[in-house]
């Protein structure tokens, strides 16, 4: 089947509020319009797609789809004062052997919702996508509840809606302007209309607080991850300093700091998820000032620096390599410690350890290596 797509965009919408036809006000920086044709245009089966708009709209329409170049997007027409009048306009010499017609008002249509509905359309005469009414129904008297509606085989209809093109045509030029939607102009002239499940997300934005949903659904996490890798020799003394733990061992860390190996991996991998260098650039070695310091002072500067930028972490991992000390008995007490440090729960916090199996450098315990990967969100 040859697809093509109007959508419908005349209406004044001002309901909605923003002193601009709803079609035109943008939507996470997009006007909402725009956002309806993409949704469509996606679907490369969609060979063709008008828009029918209101005839003082010109100039908005025109801006609104001055950065589309799409061979399918064909001059829009002019519609009339019903939504009836306008789907006739758009069907006037429109191509394809199949005509959807969309809301531009539903600029939130998934892929797989128009999927389902052209494939179905594949198969039948004429389909809309529609949801099943979930919630109990009432009829009442203003805001006084009287009686319990059945809602069993209820939908509430979304669109797109479409049809063969011919019948589409008949539907059109023999209904008159009260039909509110396809599916009535469709079942006024006989024709069976199948439902095609649709999606929540595909609602009609009417209202002033419809817009602040859509924006929080399109709006995308900021999610970023940084790797963190350190190593330190060993030399003499009678402890390690890891993650902030002391654990005996006949050995110490040698550094200009404490030495915290697993603490400078984790440091470096934050500065790395927010994109702020590494750890030798906040606090270089040639500084006095560091030295013998608790690490601790770096990751919390770390922290702090993450929220300046505005990201919160989401979680850390790390591992410790090396044979001795065993770290298992510690991990909890590390995490408690990170957990201390950087106000996280110790659900988001994991240590884990492994030896290197009498292999390389830290086989033979020459030193200590420490991995990292944190993982931070935007607010
Ligand atoms: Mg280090």
């Amino acid at each position: 089947m040859r697809f093509s797509a109007i959508v419908v965009a005349a209406g004044r919408g001002l309901r909605a509020g923003g002193g601009l036809p709803k079609q035109y006000r943008p939507l996470a920086g997009k006007p909402v319009l725009r956002r309806s044709i993409d949704a469509l245009l996606q679907d490369p089966r969609i060979e063709a797609l008008r828009v029918v708009i209101h005839p003082d709209d010109q100039a908005l329409f025109d801006a609104a789809v001055a950065s589309l170049s799409d061979d399918r997007l064909m001059p829009p027409v002019f519609g009339g004062a019903t939504r009836a009048s306008s789907v006739r306009a758009g069907l006037a010499d429109m191509p394809g052997e199949v005509i959807v017609i969309h809301d531009a008002a539903r600029p939130l249509l998934p892929p797989g919702a128009l999927a389902r509905l052209l494939e179905t359309l594949d198969q039948s005469q004429a389909a809309s996508l529609a949801l099943p009414v979930a919630d109990a129904l009432w009829q009442a008297h203003e805001d006084q509840a009287q009686a319990p509606q059945d809602r069993a085989n209820l939908w509430a209809a979304q669109t797109p809606q479409g049809a063969r093109a011919d019948l589409l045509h008949q539907a059109h030029s023999g209904a008159g302007d009260d039909h509110t939607d396809d599916i009535s102009a469709l079942r006024a002239f006989g024709i069976r209309v199948r439902m095609v499940p649709g999606d929540p997300r595909n609602f009609k934005l009417t209202r002033p607080e419809d817009f602040a949903m859509a924006e929080a659904l399109m709006t995308q996490p900021d999610i970023r991850t940084g790797l963190g890798y350190d190593v330190h020799a060993f030399g003499p003394g009678d402890h390690v300093v890891l993650n902030g733990i002391r654990i005996p061992h006949d050995q110490a860390m040698v550094g200009h700091s404490d030495a915290d190996v697993a603490m400078h991996a984790i440091t470096d991998a934050l500065f790395g998820a927010i994109a702020e260098g590494d750890i030798g650039q906040w606090f270089p070695p040639s500084d006095p000032q560091w030295k013998g310091a608790a690490s601790e002072i770096f990751l919390r500067r770390a922290v702090a620096r993450a929220d300046e930028l505005g990201f919160e972490i989401n979680s850390i991992d790390c591992t410790i390599i090396c044979e001795f000390p065993k770290i298992g008995p510690h991990a909890h007490a590390m995490r408690e410690s990170l957990a201390r440090i950087t106000g996280l729960d110790t659900s988001r916090i994991n240590v884990k350890a492994t030896t290197s199996e009498r292999l390389g450098f830290t086989g033979r315990s020459e030193g200590i290596a420490a991995q990292s990967v944190v993982t931070v969100q935007k607010r």
